[in-house]
């Protein structure tokens, strides 16, 4: 009888096969255009329309990877990506993916399986401390998929803490006046979650930002205290700790003076490209404030060698977020969540199941040592202070901001056309990519550095580019 599994013999030769293939990769991956070059419709034209009827041969799979799907790959892992935030990802993050597919456990319930609760809450233990945050958020931590569920989890929780005991007819009434507190620079993902959380966009509130593109602390407080005095409900400010247009800074200490008071907003401090700088000490003055937070959320899968999707979520109290998503239905019911002395994460995020994620986190914090961690983000800053500088002191090109950490903004003197040809020239290049933002009107370019094996060469050899394009276009 033929099982049509593939048996485990198979699977160890395949799977070597594999881990040498992406080591190899890695080691070649400067040799491919950063940027996929291909155009719409081209990779799905290469496909066959009808998938197989029977099985076929692993040697053959794994060659149309290469004809047909790398083609269509932008390498974001390569050290010449300097586009949007890094996703980046290393060694022990693949392994610890890998590991997590092996044992292929569904965590909702920490009776489902202990080890994928107890090491996630330990690990982001781990980083409270790593990272300086406050002790309020030990055993408080939860891994989401994105930072945009843990913005999603942070309103529903700040709902249900403003208006969650009302009975249903004061309710909607009530729903009706709240209002949320962000600025324009605030990532989209916090206007997505207030409009899933049922909100309209008149409920969110755009604070003034200044010349540095952060909130303006008066600016929230006035807006406060106009909107308490209208009759509304003010139940959610959103500071961010680098935004991601220019990474900004909005001040979280003078922002959460201004939300104290009775019946405060909910604070949700968005770091999820900066957060990871705080293992530095020196960088831990942009998030200073954080331990007067309501919830806090930060991407391992942006800086921290872990590959997508890894956002870390802490709550201080997890009170409100718990009763805004709780559910028991008799079909998950089990002594270890009656006994009340474990931590069922499925209340803690919008799915029901989870993959076991904490596996690639634990395995790279453990690789690198915190050391270790530090001594990448230290680079990548000094890197990205290098081309800065070069920019300060270049006729052609101009900085827009000084950069706060990782992130330098610039664009040429000649204005937006000319910036946008440089970019499209540098990118079509296929030797570096980095992608655009506009700044008070004018187009800007972004030069993120953040990839794993991103050198000083790599960054020389991208201001070379835009130097050779700005004299060709
Ligand atoms: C990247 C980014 C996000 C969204 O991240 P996802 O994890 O992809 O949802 C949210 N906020 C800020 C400030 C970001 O830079």
């Amino acid at each position: 009888m033929k099982s049509y599994h593939m048996d485990w013999d198979e699977f160890r030769t395949a799977g070597k096969e594999l881990i040498d293939w992406i080591a190899d990769y890695h080691e070649q991956i400067e040799s491919r255009p950063v940027k996929s070059q291909v155009r719409p419709g081209d990779i799905h034209a290469a496909l066959p329309n009808d998938p197989p009827e029977t099985g076929e041969q692993w040697p053959v799979i794994l060659k149309d990877v290469e004809r047909h799907i790398l083609p269509g790959v932008t390498h974001w892992q390569s050290p010449n990506f300097f586009a949007f935030f890094p996703a980046n990802t290393s060694g022990p993050s693949i392994l610890g993916e890998l590991l997590s597919a092996g044992l292929a456990v569904q965590g909702m319930l920490w009776e489902t399986s202990p080890a994928c609760t107890e090491l996630e809450t330990h690990v982001l233990d781990w980083l409270v401390g790593m990272l300086g945050l406050p002790d309020r958020f030990r055993g408080n931590g939860v891994i989401q998929d994105s930072a945009s569920s843990a913005s999603l989890c942070a309103i529903l929780a700040a709902r249900e803490r403003a208006i969650g005991d009302l009975p249903a007819g004061d309710y909607h009434e009530a729903f009706g006046r709240l209002r949320a507190y962000a600025t324009s620079q605030t990532h989209s993902s916090v206007e997505k979650g207030a409009r899933i959380a049922g909100l309209n966009v008149e409920q969110i509130r755009r604070i003034d930002v200044d010349e540095n593109y952060a909130m303006i602390p008066e600016s929230l407080a006035e807006a406060i205290r106009a909107d308490r005095k209208a009759g509304y409900i003010p139940f959610f400010v959103c500071a961010t700790v680098g935004t991601t247009s220019s990474t900004a800074i909005d001040p979280v200490e003078r922002i959460a003076e201004q939300c104290a008071g009775d019946r405060p907003p909910w604070l949700h401090v968005d770091a999820a490209l900066a957060g990871t700088a705080a293992v530095c000490e020196e960088f831990r003055a942009l998030q200073r404030g954080v331990e007067r937070a309501d919830s806090y959320c930060f991407n391992p899968h942006k800086w921290m060698f872990t590959n997508f999707d890894c956002d870390c979520f802490y709550v201080a109290d997890r009170g409100a977020l718990l009763k805004a998503l709780s559910i028991l239905p008799e079909y998950l019911r089990n002594r270890a969540t009656e006994s009340d002395s474990v931590i069922d994460y499925r209340d803690w995020q919008i799915p029901l199941g989870r993959r076991f994620r904490a596996l690639k986190l634990w395995f790279v914090i453990r690789h690198y040592g915190v050391e270790g961690i530090r001594y990448h983000v230290r680079r990548h800053v000094e890197l990205a202070r290098s081309f800065a500088d070069w920019v300060r002191s270049d006729d052609e090109f101009e900085l827009l901001t000084e950069p706060s950490l990782n992130l330098v903004c610039f664009r040429h003197r000649d204005g937006d056309r000319k910036t946008e040809a440089i970019e499209h020239a540098v990118n079509d290049s296929g030797r570096a990519y980095l992608t655009h933002t506009k700044l008070g009107e004018r187009y800007t370019l972004r030069l993120s550095v953040g990839q794993t094996s991103t050198e000083y060469e790599h960054v020389e050899r991208v201001w070379r580019l835009l130097k050779e394009a700005a004299a060709a276009v």
